[in-house]
């Protein structure tokens, strides 16, 4: 059995819902294959968070991640966007159009755009999932508000923990706890959180499991020193990983350019037109916006801007080949 669509999106955070709207809008009818992801439910990395009062356009108190992904959902069907709760299990874009496998059933594009995110790194332990957003946090930028004059931990010795632990120093103080003396975050960056007096370091700790209050919420680690063995409780009133992330990509492998760590590379540098930013991968046709291939801003709302470009590229190239 397959089906063929114009274009088919591949994930529903705020990349792909964007990107189904303004494909929707465009009269293209696009398919939406929406449960690759961060783990979790459709919707992506947005649907394990809050509040989210980043997102422009919502003051007074924001708006939750799955009602802001439900919206974003809905007013792209209400264009004709049309959304299925599945999981890709192969892509093949070598060959026009291109194939996407859900289990046995089929589906054809004549363009693909790619939304599949990025997830967390967790530290595999005490089935944390569950634990996020109850005292768990990946992401300072959208949750260190919640610790207005609290404590913190940061676990992680990258430039992420070293960017977070100060980030969230604007609301609290930090301990940052990291499994060794030396770290893996540049120097420039170290130095700067080194300088930092509301920053208190932990080092050679490794997290063995977290510290709930009654409620089941997170409020510390227990870690292993790893030089003396001994156990000690480290308490907080909440706990941020930064121990890096994971571009979920493995779809891709051997079809579509990556850099090193994973992530899909876009513009120009893939192929595309020079001049200016766009979504072009390395394969004409298919299209890759959001956290996929960012590492670097990492936001909803960049998250969604680049699913409009990838949208607007999908678009203009599908026109030129009409
Ligand atoms: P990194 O991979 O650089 O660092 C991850 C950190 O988490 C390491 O210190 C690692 O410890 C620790 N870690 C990993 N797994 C575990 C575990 N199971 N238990 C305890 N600790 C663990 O990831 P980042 O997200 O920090 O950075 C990713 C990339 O993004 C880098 O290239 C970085 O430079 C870049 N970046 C740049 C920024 C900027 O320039 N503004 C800001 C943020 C990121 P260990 O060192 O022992 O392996």
């Amino acid at each position: 059995m397959s089906e063929h669509r114009k274009v088919i999106v591949i994930g529903s955070g705020p990349a792909g819902n964007t990107a189904a709207l303004y494909t929707a809008r465009a009269g293209l009818k696009p398919l939406v294959l929406a449960g690759f992801g961060a783990g979790g439910p459709p919707g992506g990395q947005l649907m394990l968070t809050t509040e989210i009062e980043n997102f422009p356009g919502f003051p007074s108190g924001g708006i939750s991640g799955p009602e802001l992904m439900g919206r974003m959902r809905q007013q792209a069907m209400d264009f004709g966007a049309e959304f299925k709760d599945v999981d890709v299990s192969r892509v093949e874009l070598k060959q026009s159009p291109f194939a996407i496998w859900v289990d046995d059933t089929q589906y054809t594009a004549d363009a693909v755009i790619i939304s599949t995110g990025a997830r967390s790194r967790l530290l595999g332990i005490d089935g944390e999932e569950k634990l996020i957003a109850r005292g768990l946090h990946t992401c300072a930028t959208c949750d260190g508000a919640f610790y207005r004059n609290k404590k913190m931990i940061v676990i992680g010795g990258g430039d992420t923990a070293m960017e977070e632990a100060t980030f969230l120093t604007r609301f609290g103080d930090v301990n940052l706890v990291h499994r060794r003396e030396e770290f893996r975050a540049s120097k420039t960056m170290l130095e700067r959180a080194r300088k930092n007096p509301k920053i208190t370091w932990t080092l050679n700790e490794q997290p063995l499991e977290y510290l709930k209050r009654e409620n089941g919420t997170v409020c510390g680690i227990k870690a292993r020193n790893t030089k003396s063995g001994q156990v000690t409780d480290i308490k907080a009133d909440g706990v941020f990983l930064a121990i890096g992330h994971i571009p979920n990509t493995d779809l891709f492998k051997g079809q579509l350019k990556m850099h090193d760590n994973g992530y899909l590379v876009t513009g120009h540098e893939a192929g595309g037109p020079t001049g200016h930013p766009n979504t072009y991968t390395s394969v004409h046709g298919v299209f890759a916006c959001g956290d996929v291939q960012d590492h670097t801003y990492r936001q909803a709302i960049t998250a969604a801007g680049t699913g409009c470009m990838a949208a607007i590229d999908a678009e203009r190239w599908l026109a030129e080949r009409e």
